[in-house]
């Protein structure tokens, strides 16, 4: 039997409804931007495989560190035990993250680090003896598919057939000039109830790359620092560089008491997830009271191979050239946006750093719109993975795309505004 009839046979994939859903495609190879299929065809990954990749495929000297670190010590227990990769790593994240991150603790996904960091605001007000369990969100905030991450996220087609099991949450607006002030006064009157607020920060993701200004959300931020509102910003999408800055919170000047890291962390190339905090709440953990600790680890918490990638993915984005591939994107982005934002069958374009989307206008904005198999199959056929959000076409490529790829790419979404 072939590859993809043995797949059918044996595997049930992730957000896939396998009774109509076309094969799988199956990919033997991968480097830099390119992904081969077993018949030989080269796909440009212009979504960097569900947003994770950041340098480029198989890259020689992530595969370099990996393999060192497989002959070194592939794994071992993260409680009463360290190891050198997980400490360097906290000390690489924590001389670029905000002053005010003090403490790196891992675990192995997106959804996982932002469970911890929902857990660590909870559990900081019970560890103060106060009644705060109430959490704040965004509408159409996507920060994971566990229970808790599906809990703080927007209810939706994905989440309906739990949406009874779901912890309450108070669903805010996207902030904007005439809303924010509406929505501060919320904050203020939930205040004695808020554990928490996480927010996807200037972007909302699966949410549809939907875009807010970081001054707004700086008003938000400091509000609720005044209010005593502990805030996370979920940075699984928006971090190492996919912004324009290292971090989507370097746009504002209010920095999070939690942040959350995934997907650009060890440049797609390995599951790890971090999730940072200050020191307030580390110290607010620290007892004589065996009750008061974070009862909270993963099997695979701070693997080793995983903590050398990780490390290799930091010393590549250090590296100026790479700060000069995200600048040179986002300007390539731009100039493309300028050229196509009145195209009569665009409904917006929006841009911000390596990430741009544009929206059809069809009827409705859905994630099932049916122009959205359409467009899928037709970059497909011109060996580019673009994988809209409905009627949704947004590039989140590589940093190390060449110029040439991308105006390849711009060329053939000229020609689906054609045609679609
Ligand atoms: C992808 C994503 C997650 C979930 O990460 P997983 O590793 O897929 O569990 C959480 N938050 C945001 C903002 C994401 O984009």
């Amino acid at each position: 039997m072939d590859l993809v009839s043995r797949d059918l046979e044996a595997i049930w994939h992730p957000y896939t409804q396998m009774k109509t859903a076309a094969k799988p495609i199956p990919i033997v190879k991968g480097e830099g931007v390119y992904l081969y299929t077993e018949d030989g065809r080269k796909l440009i990954d212009a979504i960097s495989s569900w947003w994770v990749n950041i340098h480029g495929h198989s890259h020689p000297y992530i595969a370099q560190k990996a393999f060192e670190q497989l002959n070194q010590l592939e794994h071992v227990i993260f409680a009463g035990f360290t190891h050198p990769q997980a400490v360097n790593l906290a000390e690489n994240l924590l001389s670029i993250l905000p002053k005010n991150q003090k403490k790196i603790f891992y675990s192995d996904n997106g959804s996982t680090a932002v469970e911890v960091a929902l857990k660590m605001c909870l559990q900081y007000w019970f560890n103060k003896g106060q009644q705060r369990k109430k959490i704040l969100a965004f509408k159409n905030a996507y920060h994971g598919d566990t229970f808790g991450a599906m809990a703080v996220s927007g209810r939706s087609a994905w989440t309906a057939p739990f949406d009874s099991l779901l912890f309450d949450v108070e669903f805010i607006d996207l902030p904007n000039k005439e809303n924010v002030e509406r929505i501060k006064s919320k904050i203020t009157n939930l205040k004695s109830e808020l554990a928490c607020f996480i927010f996807e920060p200037l972007i909302q993701g699966s949410g549809g790359m939907l875009m807010y200004e970081a001054e707004d959300l700086d008003v938000l931020m400091q509000h609720c620092q005044k209010e005593d509102v502990l805030t996370i910003a979920d940075e699984v999408m928006t971090g190492f560089g996919r912004t324009g800055k290292l971090f989507a919170t370097d746009h504002t000047s209010a920095k999070a008491d939690i942040m959350c890291f995934s997907k650009g962390l060890t440049g797609g190339t390995m599951a790890l997830g971090i999730t940072s905090c200050k020191q307030e709440i580390y110290d607010e953990f620290l007892s004589d009271d065996k009750m008061k600790t974070l009862f909270h680890g993963h099997s695979f918490t701070a693997n080793p191979i995983a903590c050398a990638v990780a490390n290799a993915s930091f010393d590549l984005l250090m590296k100026p050239e790479t700060l000069e591939n995200i600048k040179r994107i986002e300007q390539k982005h731009q100039e493309f946006k300028s050229g196509i934002q009145d195209h009569p069958k665009l409904k917006d374009v929006r841009q911000t750093g390596t990430i741009i989307a544009l929206e059809w206008a069809t009827e409705g904005t859905s994630y099932f719109n049916s122009i959205r198999d359409a467009l899928y199959n037709f970059f497909l056929d011109r060996n580019i993975i673009l994988r809209p959000l409905g009627n949704i076409v947004y590039i989140m490529p590589p940093y190390c795309i060449s110029n040439e790829d991308l105006d390849y790419i711009y060329q053939q979404i000229q020609e689906a505004l054609d045609r679609f």
